[in-house]
C-alpha cells in the first residue's frame, strides 16, 4: 500500500487533487479489507478454539468411558474381574471349544465357613480376608495363564485351558494348598481346623455338554459335593458319580408335573409287631414312576 501511494505521489502525472482522491480511496479500501480480515480471522480463531476444546472434551469423555467400562467389570473390594467380565471370558472359551474343540475347565472356589468367620472377626476383617485370598489366587492363577474373577460373595471362579485331567486337578490342589499356607486364622469353624480353607468344584467342557451354563453348573455341583464331603477339598464333576449328579434337581422338576401326569402313587407298608405278629401300623410311601 505504501509503495503504491509513494509511486502514485512521486511519479504519477495526475493532478494533485486526483492523486489525493485516489490515495484516499485506496486507503479507505485498505482499512475496510483489513477490518473485514480482522473480523474473519477472529472468527477463524474462535472456530479453532472450539474445535480444540471439542477434541479435549472428546478425549476426556473417551477416557471416562474406558474408566467406567473398567469399573463396571471390576470387583470393587478385591480388584479382580467381576461376574459380568468373566461371563464374557467364559463365552470366549466356550466359542473356542465349539469352533476348535479347544478344551477348558472351570474351578469354583468357595471359602469355608465364611459366615462364621464374619461372626467371629467382623465384616471388615472378613473383607480383609477376602482381599488376602484374592491376591494369592491372582498370583497363582497369573503364573498358570488362567483367568480369575470374584463370582459373588466369598466365591471365586477360575477358567483355564485344559491340558489334561491330572493337570487340572493338580492345579486345583495347588490352589487349595496355597490358601492353607496363608494360614489366616479361623477359630470359629468347629471342625478341628483353625485356619481359612477353600472348597473347590472342578468341571470340564465335555462332548455331552450342550451349553456353557452347564459347565459352570457342573462345577457348582462338584463344589456342593466338596462342601458335603467335609470342605477343604477338591471334587471333580463326574456324571457317573452320585455325589455330583443333580438328581435332586431332576426330582424337584419332575414332581412339579408328576401329580397331574399320575406318575405318583401311594402304597402302604405294614409295620408288624414281631412279638404278637399283628400289624401295628402302616407306613405310607409315595412312589414316583420315572
Ligand atoms: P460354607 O462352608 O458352606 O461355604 O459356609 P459359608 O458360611 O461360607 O457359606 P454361606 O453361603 O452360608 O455364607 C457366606 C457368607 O459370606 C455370608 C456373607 O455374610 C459372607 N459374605 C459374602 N460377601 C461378603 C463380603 O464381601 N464381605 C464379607 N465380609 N462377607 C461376605
Ligand atoms: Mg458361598
Ligand atoms: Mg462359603
Amino acid at each position: 500500500m505504501l509503495i503504491f501511494l509513494g509511486t502514485l505521489y512521486l511519479y504519477s502525472p495526475m493532478l494533485p487533487l486526483y492523486k489525493l482522491i485516489l490515495g484516499a480511496f485506496c486507503i479507505s479500501c485498505f482499512i475496510f479489507t483489513s477490518y473485514v480480515n480482522l473480523k474473519l480471522n477472529r472468527e477463524r480463531y474462535n472456530v479453532f478454539l472450539n474445535a480444540l476444546e471439542a477434541r479435549v472434551q472428546h478425549n476426556a469423555a473417551e477416557e471416562r468411558g474406558k474408566a467406567l467400562l473398567l469399573l463396571s467389570k471390576t470387583d470393587p473390594l478385591t480388584g479382580l474381574e467381576n461376574r459380568r467380565a468373566i461371563d464374557e471370558r467364559l463365552r470366549d472359551y466356550w466359542q473356542r471349544w465349539v469352533d476348535h474343540r479347544s478344551m477348558f475347565y472351570v474351578l469354583l472356589l468357595d471359602v469355608d465357613y465364611f459366615k462364621r468367620y464374619n461372626d467371629r472377626y467382623g465384616h471388615q476383617e472378613g473383607d480383609r480376608c477376602l482381599v488376602a485370598v484374592s491376591h494369592l489366587l491372582r498370583a497363582v492363577v497369573n503364573s498358570h495363564g488362567a483367568r480369575i474373577a470374584r463370582y459373588g460373595g466369598e466365591e471365586f471362579i477360575i477358567i483355564a485351558q485344559h491340558q489334561s485331567v491330572e493337570d487340572a486337578i493338580a492345579f486345583a490342589e495347588a490352589i487349595k494348598s496355597a490358601i492353607r499356607t496363608l494360614a489366616l486364622p479361623h477359630e470359629n469353624r468347629r471342625d478341628g481346623t483353625s485356619i481359612v480353607t477353600v472348597s473347590i468344584g472342578l468341571s470340564f467342557a465335555r462332548n455331552q455338554t450342550k451349553h456353557l451354563d452347564r459347565v459352570v453348573h457342573e462345577a457348582d455341583l462338584a463344589l456342593y459335593a466338596a462342601k458335603k464331603g467335609g470342605r477343604n477339598t477338591v471334587v471333580v464333576f463326574d456324571p457317573g458319580d452320585a455325589r455330583t449328579r443333580d438328581d435332586e434337581e431332576d426330582i424337584a422338576a419332575i414332581l412339579k408335573v408328576a401329580v397331574n401326569q399320575r406318575l405318583v402313587s401311594l402304597v402302604y407298608q405294614p409295620i408288624r409287631n414281631v412279638q404278637t405278629g399283628r400289624v401295628a401300623a402302616a407306613e405310607a410311601l409315595m412312589r414316583l414312576r420315572r
